[in-house]
């Protein structure tokens, strides 16, 4: 596939009013208009370049937008406060009552949560499904049936979705293919294999500092334009925006997007290959041994590598518990949920970001309560982390039971 992500993004070129090298941020939540006219105009939607009120949109976040568009090749973006302010806006964009949703059982907590347990109120019923398995998904559409809901590399199994045979499936019932990319920005282009509407959830990887929350819907300017509508759209109405000064900063670190998304899959490579070879369960897209390696081989944009997410079990939580504890003791990484930060992050999902999915659900999927997700960071010296992380294991009995049994 011939698809740069990185040259798009850089083949932009903007400058500050006065020529600064970065765009100016618009510090104002509301604009001026010299015509009263031209007022009324903006709000039936009949005015390029015009800007109304910064929830609706502003310069800064067009700017943000137009790169990540470019990033996802899709024709436009929006941006929001955070990355369940860019899925929920988007499912209630496409579906209302009456409406049925093919989603994939192991997605973000979060989305989890809104799909089972928010959306039925209005009216809107979700199948989960398991959906590395093309016939399951044909099996559960519907009638009713708008969307079917995905994330490229799930939240945090790990599983990949075969997004070209599934948009083949969205075409067939004229349904809409929406992926959350937040795993693997780069590495996976969702749009250029079928995707209608590709979500991130900025906060983690494309940020990458941990220091704001930030979402975007990647999608085509109808779609984009619907969601922003003053009369009816999601976005507008439901009030998720990005303020334009985390947009400016968001931009400035997308610069570096390439780079450290490299730095994270070779490091998660290492680790995951070592750890295997020490007989630890591990589970990493790159991986031969990962059941949807060759799917993410041939549709992965390939200088970016399998992404910086890894998972290990344990074996119990008390282990898990444990062994995390001890690697935040030795500043091999922290505690904390969310990933794409310089520094590597752990959680046991089970009892955090998952523990919206009822037990015997977890179970079914496969969520053991010993499963640790990493979020590996941009360590310059993988080989003495691995080293460290080794100690920490064989200290916690983490390793030895693996190695032993
Ligand atoms: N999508 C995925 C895959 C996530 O992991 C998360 C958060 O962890 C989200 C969406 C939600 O994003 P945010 O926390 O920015 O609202």
């Amino acid at each position: 596939m011939d698809f740069k992500p990185a040259n798009n993004i850089q083949d932009l070129q903007y400058f500050g009013e006065f020529g600064g090298v970065n765009p100016s941020i618009s510090d104002s939540s509301t604009y001026t208009f010299l015509e009263a006219k031209t007022m009324f105009d903006t709000f039936e939607g009949n005015t390029d370049g015009c800007y109304l009120y910064s929830r609706h949109t502003s310069p800064s976040n067009l700017y943000l937008g137009e790169a990540l568009a470019a990033m996802e090749g899709t024709e436009t973006a929006n941006v929001a406060g955070s990355g369940m302010g860019a899925i929920t806006p988007t499912i209630l964009q496409i579906c209302g009552a009456g409406d049925h949703i093919v989603s994939s059982r192991t997605i973000y907590g979060g989305t989890y949560a809104f799909l089972k347990n928010f959306t039925p109120r209005m009216g809107i019923e979700t199948s989960f499904v398991n959906i590395t398995k093309l016939d399951i998904v044909e099996a559960a559409i519907n009638k009713n049936t708008k969307m079917i809901y995905c994330e490229t590399v799930s939240n945090p199994l790990l599983e990949v979705a075969d997004i070209k045979g599934l948009s083949a499936l969205a075409k067939k019932y004229d349904l809409q293919l929406v992926v959350d990319n937040t795993f693997s920005p780069l590495s996976i282009s969702p749009a250029q294999l079928g995707a209608d509407v590709v979500i991130h959830s900025l906060t983690k990887f494309i940020n990458g500092s941990s220091d704001t929350m930030g979402g975007v819907v990647c999608a085509s300017a109808d779609f984009i334009n619907s969601q922003k509508s003053v009369i009816d759209g999601a976005s507008m109405l439901l009030g998720s925006s990005m303020d334009s000064l985390r947009s400016s900063s968001i931009l400035k670190n997308m610069r570096t997007l390439h780079i450290r998304m490299k730095q994270h899959s070779k490091n998660a490579t290492y680790l995951a290959e070592k750890f295997e070879a020490d007989g630890l369960k591990t589970v990493y897209p790159g991986l031969k041994s990962h059941p949807s390696h060759e799917i993410f081989k041939s549709i992965m944009n390939k200088e970016y590598g399998y992404g910086g997410m890894l998972t290990i079990d344990a074996g119990s939580l008390e282990k898990a518990n444990a062994l995390m504890e001890l690697m935040q003791e030795r500043n091999l990484g922290y505690l904390a949920v969310s990933l794409g930060f310089y520094k590597t992050l752990f959680s046991a999902p089970s009892t955090s970001t998952s523990s919206e999915i009822p037990e015997d659900e977890q179970v079914e999927m496969g969520l053991t309560d010993g499963l640790i997700r990493f979020s590996i960071g941009l360590d310059n010296d993988i080989e003495r982390t691995y080293e460290m992380m080794k100690t920490c294991m064989l200290e916690v009995d983490v390793l030895k039971e693996k190695v032993l049994a």
